[in-house]
């Protein structure tokens, strides 16, 4: 029964941005800072306070509108949305309501290969509220006022989504572009990231929407496509036995892996919406919005083409170097020093990315210079290692001593393909090792026992040895210490 059925999604997230200060008041907006320490008289709502915008956060919601498409919009409001909650000390929320910031864009996902653009409805700025919690103290809720005030974008996705799948791709990309645009951390165990599911179900074929019901606060890519999987079934089983889906707020218990009511859903005339009376519109110049779209980074869909057509990487690998800015601004680097571009990303998707899931560490904590494995990367090339002791053993080497030079480390380990220059260093190894005496003597003075040393090199080597490099050898092998 359920095949007859399509999921449809529709997705609000709610991004903190990451600016040092909250969108209407100086206080600090440091994560785990003592209870109630970041609250001034403007984030509290005191009588006679006046709030006054962040201007930073104007420039963090231009580029994620930019980076998604959207058109930006020039004048801009904040409204109060009014209701009462213990978190919510002033009793209402600052938020765009009527012109939000960013509209009618799109963001671009892939499912199994194939892309999907997933439109935005509209992005708008907004507070965030304080967080209460009800499970510290048994007589008494506990509310934190350090969230409260705290910028937030919400993206509002048109429901275009079509399963948990595509709502988890969905999401990871807009980790992944505000982590690249650098506008919020992403961190989803801090809620820093996290979204609402708007669920129904409709018979395929069907295009008027089905009755909705919204999954409040998922903040795990996983628990947000097992909600809506969840939801979505039980919404076709309780349609298929004659019921009918009602409007409503649930939460998902991730223990049992379900979703239960919470409240019947309010509607916007519930809010009583009305433009803020204590802020001044804000208006954005067509030269602001050049300036910042002149600084955006490059962005995955970018690189993804870049790498896929101009390079010739698999889809595979370019996702890869994309999923993580660091990753890619180090291939890009990598590129700087080699032409071998399949070669670099193997060395990004294999060894290196292994280095890094091992240790848990990030690509900052890589210790090798780009330049470096370009230098590994050469010596393979031109046949002088191979692959597999590249990786097992120059590899680790050069994660030990990370300045030291790809070719001159496989040259200490003795790791190069026998070359003529190896075998001659082990012939002069040889001879000196013969006649010990010689050398002692040889250093305390006797610098003319060079030639007979040259001698035995030559001998040795069937009269093969280039001189020159003979002489070089013998002279770099008797200066040194040992
Ligand atoms: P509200 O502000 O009450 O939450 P909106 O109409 O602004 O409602 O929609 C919020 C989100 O719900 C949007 O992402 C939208 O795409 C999605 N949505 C609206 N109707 C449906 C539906 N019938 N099924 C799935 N998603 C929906
Ligand atoms: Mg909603």
């Amino acid at each position: 029964m359920f095949d007859k059925y399509e999921t449809v999604v529709g997705l609000e997230v709610h991004a903190q941005l990451k600016t040092k200060s909250k969108i209407f008041a100086p206080d600090a907006t440091t994560f785990g800072a003592n209870p109630n320490s970041q609250t001034s008289y403007i984030t509290l709502g005191h009588p006679g306070t006046l709030p006054f915008i962040n201007r930073k956060v104007i420039d963090y919601a231009i580029k994620i509108g930019l980076a998604t498409h959207c058109r930006i919009q020039k004048y801009n409001e904040f409204a109060r949305k009014n209701y009462f909650y213990a978190d919510l000390p002033k009793g209402y929320q600052l938020t765009q309501f009527s012109t939000p910031i960013c509209q009618e864009g799109y963001l671009q996902i892939r499912v199994n290969d194939t892309p999907k653009k997933i439109r935005i409805h509209h992005i708008h700025l907004e507070e965030d509220a304080g967080k209460s919690t009800h499970d510290q103290d048994p007589h008494y809720s506990q509310i934190d006022l350090n969230r409260a005030g705290v910028p937030l974008v919400e993206i509002v996705s048109e429901p275009d989504i079509r399963s948990g799948e595509e709502a988890y791709q969905y999401f990871a990309e807009i980790r992944r572009l505000v982590q690249y645009l650098d506008i919020c951390d992403g961190n989803m165990e801090e809620g820093s990231l996290r979204c609402d599911a708007n669920v129904s179900v409709r018979l395929k074929g069907e295009t008027k929407l089905g009755q909705r019901t919204e999954i409040k606060n998922l903040n795990s890519l996983r628990f947000l496509k097992k909600a809506i999987e969840y939801e979505a079934k039980r919404q076709i089983k309780l349609i298929e036995s004659g019921g009918e889906v009602v409007m409503q707020t649930r939460s998902f218990d991730a223990n049992k892996g379900t979703t239960f009511a919470l409240r019947s859903k309010e509607m916007a005339h519930d809010y009583r919406y009305f433009p803020a009376p204590d802020i001044t519109p804000i208006v954005i110049t067509d030269e602001e919005i050049a300036q910042i779209k002149a600084k955006l980074p490059a962005l995955p869909e970018e690189l993804l083409a870049r790498y896929t057509q101009q390079l010739g990487l698999s889809a595979y690998d370019a996702n890869i170097l994309i999923d993580d800015q660091a990753m890619a601004t180090y291939f890009d680097e990598l590129m700087q020093h080699t032409q071998n571009a399949k070669s670099a990303a193997n060395w990004m998707t294999g060894p290196i990315k292994s280095w890094l899931n091992r240790e848990q560490a990030t690509m900052s904590d890589f210790p090798i210079p780009p330049k470096q494995i370009a230098g590994i990367i050469l010596l393979i090339d031109e046949k002088k290692i191979n692959f597999t002791i590249a990786s097992q053993q120059l590899f680790p080497a050069l994660l030990q001593q990370p300045t030291q030079k790809a070719a001159a480390m496989a040259q200490q380990l003795n790791l190069l393909i026998e070359s003529d220059d190896a075998f001659l260093s082990n012939l002069v190894e040889e001879v000196l090792n013969r006649m010990p005496d010689k050398v002692k003597a040889y250093k305390n003075g006797k610098k003319g026992l060079i030639g007979l040393f040259m001698g035995e090199v030559m001998k040795a080597s069937k009269g093969k040895a280039d001189p020159k490099i003979t002489k070089q050898l013998l002279q770099e092998r008797l200066s040194s210490n040992n």
